[in-house]
């Protein structure tokens, strides 16, 4: 397998050779890995090629398949279903039975791999094809002594049904009804139309894997403007300048390529959408030195930041960019020292003198507050990216936002989807914070358009800063 790239999300379903990454099509037939029959592979070649690789697991996910049977089919049974069709009547019973069914594999599948399942493989387990309408897969099915076909939808490819009566119970929904944290009123088959889309522009563009395309527009502004009336097509004509010797520039490629560019974007253009609502006027635009705190700042912000040079490009006055990236997951990336380093700027930039620099604070937000006593003082703007404050590291973040609403630190915290925003909310409200002017929880004007099928799961999709679930101050 190619070391640097996992294979994309289409090969979970089947969709794509595991090994090599290409996808099916009439002249590229797939053909499932007779064993564990979790994998498809274009050909004996990549097959024999990824062996290696794959045997281990191969072994491992077809082993446990008998001793989880009952266990899993248990879970299935508390999931209310109608007696007659067997479609499932609700599908946050389901969801959560399907997350349970992930754990008790992965669980297995680490005992019998004597290590941890690496993140390909995980991947085969969070996207494994099931039938929209009954949540089974063929390995359930195979868990109950049957052998049945998981199809997919002719037209997507990447939801799937088990017979052609739960195929008609769910088509029309699939395909015509708007869907759980989808855009613009799109239909789920459409969504995945798109994610498809997403995946091959990717492997076409730079042979690279979803969300790590990087651009960002080499432009200063001659004067900050609002873009609170102004969206993503906003990138339209510096990306159709930057990508000119793309031969396939049509408007299909230009929507991909502005899709790909604001999954790492969508950061700097959150942190100024914050800015200018948070803000009563436009003072903040003038300020010599903008300071910004990345709250619970790890991997995807430190690996992308130069994208945050976009601030600069857009407030023409502010002489220095300062960012402080802030949390315990930075230790294993930058060290369990704090550092300052300026960073390299467009040249641009660096003739004008303007500066950005970042400091890395390998700790909780509320410790480097307590930490920094009397010197600290309020930054601009705290952002905490998809921190999942809901779900993981409760206790440490409910005093993280205490401290934020006490100083009265104007702030602003993305989730993933709808559902994780709301709980959030929930929480913000649970310790007094008000969110200002109504303005979260609700869908980020500037969330990534890249969205992404939600794992475990057959229904919803989810993408980086997808929504504000609180913006105060
Ligand atoms: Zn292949
Ligand atoms: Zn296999
Ligand atoms: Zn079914
Ligand atoms: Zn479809
Ligand atoms: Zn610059």
């Amino acid at each position: 397998m190619n070391t640097k790239l996992i294979p994309p999300i289409t090969a979970s379903f089947f969709q794509a050779c595991h090994y090599c990454f290409k996808h099916y099509s009439a002249a590229n037939p797939l053909s499932r890995c007779a064993n564990c029959m979790h994998v498809v592979y274009c050909g004996k070649a990549c097959q024999i090629a990824d062996w290696p690789v794959h045997k281990e697991f191969c072994r491992a996910y077809r082993a446990v398949e008998r001793p989880c049977g009952a266990e899993i089919l248990r879970l299935y049974s508390f999931v209310p279903v109608d007696p007659v069709t067997g479609v499932v009547t609700n599908s946050r019973e389901l969801a959560g039975c399907l997350g349970e069914v992930a754990t008790v594999i992965l669980q297995n599948l680490e005992e019998e791999l004597e290590r941890q399942p690496r993140r390909d493989e995980r991947y085969l387990v969070a996207w494994e094809p099931r039938c929209l309408a009954c949540g089974h897969s063929e390995a359930t099915f195979r868990m109950q002594g049957k052998r049945v076909d998981v199809l997919p939808c002719r037209d997507c490819g990447l939801s799937f049904y088990c017979s052609s009566e739960h195929w008609d119970a769910v088509k029309d929904t699939h395909q015509k009804s708007p869907c759980q944290d989808g855009r613009n009123n799109l239909s789920q088959c459409s969504m995945n139309k798109l994610s498809f889309h997403d995946v091959r522009f990717a492997q076409v563009i730079e042979n690279e894997n979803v969300g790590e395309f990087e651009w960002a527009p080499e432009r200063t502004m001659t004067s900050w403007s609002s873009i609170q009336l102004i969206n993503w097509s906003d990138f339209s004509n510096h990306l159709s300048l930057d990508y000119s010797y793309c031969s396939k520039m049509d408007r299909e490629f230009l929507k991909a390529l502005i899709r790909a560019s604001s999954e790492n974007l969508s950061m700097p253009m959150t942190i100024l959408w914050g800015l200018e609502v948070l803000n009563t006027d436009a003072a903040w635009t003038r300020k010599h030195v903008l300071n910004i705190h990345v709250l619970g700042a790890a991997e995807k912000e430190l690996s992308k930041s130069h994208v945050f040079e976009e601030i600069l490009h857009r407030v023409p006055l502010v002489k220095t960019l300062k960012l402080t990236f802030i949390g315990p997951d930075l230790e294993q990336l930058t060290g369990s020292h704090p550092s300052v380093i300026p960073i390299d700027t467009c040249d641009q930039c660096s003739c004008t003198g303007r500066k950005i620099i970042h400091e890395f604070q390998p700790k909780a937000y509320h410790q480097y507050i307590t930490d920094q006593g009397i010197n600290f003082r309020n930054p601009d703007l705290a952002v905490a990216f998809n921190s999942v404050c809901s779900r993981e590291h409760v206790v440490s973040w409910t005093t993280t936002y205490h401290a934020l609403c006490h100083r009265r630190i104007p702030s602003i915290f993305t989730a993933y989807n709808r559902e994780e925003a709301l709980a959030e909310a929930f929480l913000f409200k649970g310790v007094g914070i008000v969110s200002h002017g109504n303005l979260a929880p609700k869908p980020n004007p500037w969330g990534s358009l890249i969205s992404k099928i939600e794992p475990n799961g057959v229904v919803g999709f989810y993408a980086n800063n997808a929504w504000i679930s609180g913006a105060f101050r």
